[in-house]
């Protein structure tokens, strides 16, 4: 096993950290409503069928992936990209 991947674990769990503290005391730079954590829920399943969908155009591919949209708000639907360093998320112009 790679000595980063330890890191890159404790990284990854810092930043989900961060993302869902960001999450609960957000609103929605559209609509102003609260976003939570279910924001977070939401964008994770549109990520996952993303990446299926993905797997099944290029089998066998390896896919180089770049998240863009962290939470997409519950009221208006808004894609919201997380911007680690100011903890706010701020409107995704890209569809991922
Ligand atoms: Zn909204």
């Amino acid at each position: 096993m790679s000595p980063f991947v330890p890191y890159a674990i404790g990284r990854h769990y810092l930043y989900q950290h961060r993302l869902r503290s960001a999450a609960k005391r957000s609103a929605c730079p559209i609509c102003g409503r609260p976003l939570g954590i279910s924001a977070l829920f939401e964008a994770d399943e549109g990520w996952r069928s993303h990446i299926a969908r993905l797997h099944r155009a290029h089998p066998g591919a390896r896919l180089r992936l770049i998240r863009f949209v962290h939470a997409i708000c519950a009221d208006c639907g808004a894609r919201l990209s997380f911007r680690e360093h100011s903890g706010t998320f701020t409107p995704s112009e890209v569809l991922a």
